[in-house]
């Protein structure tokens, strides 16, 4: 199997890496320091297409498929890992359930800005007390008439404090456990939904992780993505593609942080020398570079995954691209 990239995905690579250069690396210290969530940074990505990457352009996104997808978030991760993070949450949280199971009017009110990166979406399943057994999850949907009334807690939400909209998975019946839970989509400003503490965390401080706390909520039925009792399934499938985007942002933190460490070896001195000529310091900087050169090929083979689109590149992405890269881009 060959696992080489295309020139086409090469370009894209090239591309993103240029973006990810000069519009996100700059930024990336002073982001962790102050925690403040890169919306500017988030904007010009989704001008690249970077919001909604494997969405097809009449969904707005940039139409290529899981691989491009991967390269990507690499990418954008070896910069910042807030940024990695937040656009991973908006193309496979947040767009995918969307894309795969929304309606075809959901679909322009809650796909089509969010994949263009004019909103940011973000995917609210976790509790304080349901990580992994989300199954046991607690925050309740009563229907009256044409409205959901939701009360209860989510944790741990990436984008959370940021978001214009939330997948949040309710139990519309409970006693049927697992089988009870639904996914609505609920926007900011929906009367009883509010921001709650930020999670603190000990890295990718940027990413407006919040928990967000809903007292008699409404949210109209039509709101609804899939059928009541669905949500599980639309949870654990989305949490699939998800995986994919993590194994791309751990992928593009370690060629990051392998480069930072090779940069700072070869100018910091010791007893004369570069410390990088010190063997111990040597060690250390192969066993780093080994670990996401093994990695980045598997990654993009996860993302051949069944129902993924196959075609390399979008149109509409090389409508966006600079003229200088613009000239070379040669569709499939
Ligand atoms: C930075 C960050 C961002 C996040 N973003 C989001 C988000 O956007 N949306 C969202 O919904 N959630 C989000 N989460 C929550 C995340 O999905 C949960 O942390 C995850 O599901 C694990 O749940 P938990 O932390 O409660 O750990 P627990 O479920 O309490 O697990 C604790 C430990 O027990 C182990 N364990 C659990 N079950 C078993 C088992 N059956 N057998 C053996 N061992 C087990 C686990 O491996 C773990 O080591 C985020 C979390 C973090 C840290």
């Amino acid at each position: 199997m060959n696992l080489e990239l295309t020139e086409e995905q090469k370009l894209l690579q090239r591309t993103v890496r240029e973006f990810a250069e000069s519009e996100v690396k700059p930024l990336a210290k002073e982001l962790d320091e102050t925690g403040h969530f890169p919306l500017e940074t988030f904007r010009k990505a989704g001008e690249l297409g970077l919001t909604g990457i494997a969405f097809p352009e009449a969904e707005g996104g940039a139409g290529f498929d899981h691989i491009a997808y991967t390269i990507a978030i690499e990418e954008i991760s070896r910069c910042c890992a807030s940024t990695g993070v937040i656009l991973s949450v908006q193309n496979s949280l947040y767009c995918d359930p969307v894309h795969r199971f929304g309606t075809e009017e959901q679909k322009k009110k809650f796909l089509l800005p969010f994949a263009r990166g004019e909103k940011i979406g973000c995917y609210a399943l976790t509790e304080p007390q349901a990580g992994s057994n989300a199954a046991a999850l607690q925050t309740k949907a009563v229907r009256k008439g044409n409205t959901y009334v939701i009360n209860g807690t989510k944790a741990w939400i990436t984008s959370g404090g940021a978001a214009d909209a939330t997948i949040v998975y309710v139990n519309t019946d409970p006693p049927k456990g697992e089988k009870g839970i639904t996914a609505l989509v609920i926007e900011k400003g929906a009367p009883g939904f509010r921001v709650g503490k930020e999670e603190k965390k000990l890295g990718i401080h940027a990413t407006a992780c919040c928990e967000l706390v809903f007292t008699d909520c409404e949210v109209p039925v039509v709101n609804r993505i899939g059928n009541e009792g669905e949500g599980y399934k639309i949870a654990l499938s989305t949490l699939d593609s998800g995986r994919i985007g993590i194994g791309a942002q751990a992928v593009g933190i370690a060629q990051g942080a392998f480069e930072a460490a090779l940069d700072y070896s070869q100018q910091r001195m010791a007893f004369g020398h570069p410390i990088s000529q010190f063997q111990a310091i040597q060690f250390m900087l192969a066993d780093m570079t080994t670990g996401p050169r093994r990695s980045t090929r598997p990654v993009s083979l996860c993302a051949r995954r069944p129902g993924s689109r196959t075609r390399a590149c979008g149109s509409a992405w090389r409508r966006r691209l600079p003229n200088s890269l613009r000239a070379r881009w040669r569709p499939a």
